[in-house]
């Protein structure tokens, strides 16, 4: 029997073969995955870790889609899409247990009708809460990893495993996952709070996102991480002159330099030919190094 017949008699939740990323990132980008999974559950999930390891084909897991830049020749193997049995939420006095494939924006609102509080600054932040912990999302002054205070994991060998937050090295952007575990759950420790008083803070945040970042254009968020806190890559970018800078159907935006926006009709190939002339520009007058936010995936 072939894989693909093989993994479609064992997975119990959705099997896609040769689907286009393009429908599953926020940038609309990216060639066809091999095989894109939804698995229904756990002992789903599990499932299809060790086949793909008895099978030996690559495997990643994606949330919503809104960090990656999917090449266009696509992905080998198998994308796991975490979806509706991993989307759970349990409340406590001052914790919550949500499921890795809940969205956040979801996730801040339902906590605010619980009164509860502290995750405000994650307001426009789309994506879900397994992938905003495995990248540390956050803005300039908070990052999700100081609101959490566990996860759970599947292993790539398809034990299920508790990590307190302080043994997973966070940073700018960065958490420490061993490789091919795959967060099923998180603890989240908020503060309780008027609904109203949340509701206020939640405004404030998205005000200075809409002012500041374009919107209604398909895109990644940030291309480049900040150097450092006093050296946002969007001045340097901007300091180059290339606001605005087009190639093909990608662009730079008007209105944030350190935004890549989709005119349409972008490929992975416009977005990465600009990103090596932005990078290459930046090093030419500042002798800076930008470092990528977003994650490319796929095949060269
Ligand atoms: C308009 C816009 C604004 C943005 N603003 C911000 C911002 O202010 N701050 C910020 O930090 N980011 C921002 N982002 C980037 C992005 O939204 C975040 O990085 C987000 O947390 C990614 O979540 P996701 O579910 O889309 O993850 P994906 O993009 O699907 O995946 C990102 C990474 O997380 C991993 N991952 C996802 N789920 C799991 C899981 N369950 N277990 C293990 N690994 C997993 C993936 O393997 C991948 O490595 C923005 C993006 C957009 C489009």
């Amino acid at each position: 029997m072939s894989w693909r017949e093989e993994i479609r008699e064992i997975v119990k939740g959705e099997v896609k073969f040769d689907e286009p990323m393009s429908r599953h990132t926020s940038f609309n980008i990216g060639g066809p995955a091999d095989c894109l999974v939804i698995p229904q559950d756990i002992e789903d999930l599990k499932g299809i870790i060790l086949f793909s390891k008895k099978r030996r084909l690559p495997l990643k897991v994606m949330g919503q889609g809104t960090n990656l830049l999917v090449r266009d020749r696509g992905i080998r193997g198998i994308v796991v899409r975490l979806g509706k049995g991993f989307e759970g939420v349990k409340f406590f006095e001052n914790d919550l247990l949500a499921g890795a494939a809940v969205r956040l924006s979801v996730l801040i609102k339902m906590a605010a009708s619980k009164g509860l509080g502290g995750l405000e600054f994650t307001v426009g932040i789309p994506g879900s809460l397994g992938g905003a912990i495995a990248t540390n999302a956050g803005t300039e002054a908070f990052s999700v990893s100081q609101r959490l205070e566990s996860i759970r994991v599947m292993t790539g060998e398809g034990k299920v495993k508790d990590l307190k937050a302080n043994h997973l090295n966070f940073g700018y952007r960065r958490c420490h996952l061993e490789e091919n575990s795959i967060i099923l759950n998180a603890k989240l420790r908020l503060e309780r709070m008027k609904e109203d008083e949340i509701l206020k803070r939640m405004n404030a945040f998205l005000d200075r996102r809409e002012r500041t970042q374009p919107l209604g254009t398909a895109n990644a968020g940030c291309i480049f991480k900040n150097p450092d806190p006093k050296t946002p890559a969007g001045s340097l970018i901007q300091e180059t002159g290339f606001k605005g800078k087009r190639i093909g159907g990608a662009s730079v935006s008007k209105v944030h330099a350190n935004f890549i926006l989709n005119l349409g009709r972008a490929r992975a190939e416009d977005v990465l030919t600009l990103m090596k002339i932005i990078k290459e520009e930046v090093k030419g007058k500042t002798g800076i190094d930008l470092e990528p936010e977003i994650e490319t995936w796929g095949e060269d």
